[in-house]
C-alpha cells in the first residue's frame, strides 16, 4: 500500500528543497568534452568533469570500443566466474597491474563496488581499519560492511594516524585506508609518511586512486610514482570512470594473495555482471597509449599550473592543491551559487559546493582541469572568473 510512505517521502523531498540541498541535473546533448552543449543549445566550457586527460570522447578509445563490439559483442550476461571472463578482461587486468607496478588486478563494475567489496573478505572482528576522516563514501560503506574495528584519523594528520595505530596495536591485522587525492580540496594524502608509519606499526596500506591515477606523477602513474614508492602500497583501488576514459568500471590492484581472495569472496565481483567488452577493449588501448607517451599528463600539468598561477594572481583564495582540482574559495554558500550561475551565463560551467558537502563557511567553486582544455579555454575561464569576482566583490 503506497499510502503513508508517499506522504512521508513528499515531506522529505520538501525539506531537502527547503534547506536548499535539492540537486538538479543539467541536460547535456553533446559528447563529454572540454566544450559541451546544454539542452537549451548553449555551448559552454566544461570545468566540472573528471575528464582529466580528455579521454571521454577520444577517437582511439571510441574506435577500440567499436571494434570490440564486432569481435566480442555487446554484453556478457554473466558474472566473471560463470561465463563472464573474456581474453580482453584478463588482458586489461594485466595492463592495470603493469601500469601501477602491482602483482595482479581484479575488475569491478565501478570503483564504488571495488571499495564496497574490499574489506569484508579480508578482515574480521579481530582486525582494525584506520581510515582518513575525509575518505570517499564508497570506502565508508565498504568499511561498514566489514566486522573489523574502526578507527578514524583527522584528514592527512600523521600524528593522529600514529595515535590510532597505537590504539589498534593489539588487533591481529591493521589496514590504513586513504584517498590518494581528496576531491573537495585537491590535496594529496602524504602516502610516503603513511607507508613509513605502516612499516613501524605493522599495518597494510590501501589507497583509493580515483582522483590521482592518470593525473599525479610525471607519467600519471599516481601516488606511488609521485612519492617514488612504487610497489610499496599493498592495495590500490581506482576507476575507469574518471581520467581513464570516463565510461564505467573499477578495479583493485595489489598483492597477489589479496587479489586472489577477492576473486573468491568479494561480493560485488561474484554477484554482479561483468564489464562489457567495449569498455574493456577501450581500457586496454588507453593503457597502451599511457605506456607509450605522457603527452596528456604533460598538458594537464601545464594547464593546471597556468590556471592556478593566474587565479592566485587575480587575487582569489584557493585551497592547497597538488592535483587537477582547484577549489576557489567563496566562503559564503549563497555567493558560491550566485558565482556559478553568473559563470554559466558567461559560458563557463562549474559547480559551487557548500555545507554539508564541505565544512560550514568554506563554500567554494571547484574547478577541474583537463588535458582537453586549450590555453584559450583556460584564459576565457580566467577572464570570466575575474569579471564575476569583481562584480560579486570576491576580489
Ligand atoms: C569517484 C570515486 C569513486 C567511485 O568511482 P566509480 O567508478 O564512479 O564508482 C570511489 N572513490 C573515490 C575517491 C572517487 O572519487
Amino acid at each position: 500500500m503506497y499510502g503513508k510512505i508517499k506522504e512521508h517521502l513528499q515531506q522529505e523531498l520538501h525539506s531537502i528543497e527547503e534547506s536548499g540541498l535539492f540537486k538538479r541535473e543539467n541536460l547535456i546533448t553533446s559528447p563529454q568534452d572540454a566544450e559541451i552543449i546544454l539542452s537549451g543549445g548553449q555551448k559552454v566550457l566544461n570545468f566540472c568533469a573528471n575528464n582529466y586527460l580528455g579521454l571521454s570522447s577520444h577517437p582511439v578509445l571510441m574506435e577500440a570500443a567499436r571494434q570490440a563490439l564486432d569481435t566480442h559483442g555487446f554484453g556478457m550476461s554473466s558474472v566473471r566466474f560463470i561465463c563472464g571472463t573474456t581474453d580482453l578482461h584478463k588482458e586489461l587486468e594485466g595492463k592495470i597491474a603493469d601500469f601501477f607496478g602491482t602483482d595482479d588486478t581484479i575488475l569491478y563494475a565501478a570503483c564504488f563496488d571495488a571499495n564496497g567489496g574490499l574489506f569484508e573478505p579480508l578482515l574480521g572482528e579481530e582486525d582494525a581499519i584506520i581510515s582518513d576522516s575525509l575518505n570517499h563514501a564508497s570506502i565508508i560503506d565498504g568499511v561498514r560492511l566489514c566486522k573489523a574495528q574502526r578507527y578514524r584519523y583527522a584528514n592527512s594528520d600523521m600524528d593522529d594516524l600514529e595515535a590510532q595505530l597505537i590504539k589498534a596495536r593489539n588487533q591481529r591485522f591493521r589496514v590504513i585506508v586513504t584517498d590518494g587525492v581528496f576531491s573537495m580540496d585537491g590535496n594529496l594524502a602524504p602516502v610516503d609518511r603513511i607507508c613509513a608509519l605502516a612499516a613501524r606499526y605493522d599495518a597494510l596500506v590501501m589507497v583509493d586512486e580515483c582522483h590521482s591515477a592518470g593525473v599525479v606523477g610525471k607519467t600519471g602513474r599516481g601516488i606511488t610514482e609521485l612519492f617514488n614508492i612504487r610497489g610499496e602500497v599493498d592495495i590500490i583501488t581506482g576507476t575507469l570512470g574518471k581520467a581513464f576514459g570516463g565510461a564505467i568500471g573499477g578495479f583493485t590492484t595489489g598483492r597477489k594473495e589479496i587479489i586472489e581472495l577477492l576473486r573468491q569472496r568479494s561480493r560485488p565481483y561474484l554477484f554482479s555482471n561483468s564489464l562489457p567488452p567495449m569498455i574493456v577493449a577501450a581500457g586496454i588501448k588507453m593503457f597502451e597509449m599511457m605506456s607509450r607517451t605522457s603527452e596528456l599528463q604533460d598538458k594537464l600539468h601545464r594547464n593546471t599550473d597556468h590556471f592556478k598561477k593566474q587565479i592566485l594572481a587575480a587575487g582569489f583564495d584557493i585551497k592547497h592543491t597538488e592535483s587537477a582540482i582547484v577549489a576557489i574559495m567563496m566562503y559564503d554558500a549563497k555567493r558560491s551559487q550566485d558565482f556559478a550561475e553568473k559563470l554559466l551565463e558567461k559560458g563557463i560551467y562549474v559547480k559551487g559546493f557548500y555545507y554539508p558537502v564541505v565544512p560550514k563557511g568554506e563554500a567554494r567553486i571547484r574547478v577541474q582541469l583537463s588535458a582537453a582544455h586549450t590555453k584559450a579555454h583556460l584564459d576565457q575561464a580566467l577572464q570570466a572568473f575575474i569579471e564575476v569576482g569583481k562584480e560579486l566583490k570576491v576580489i
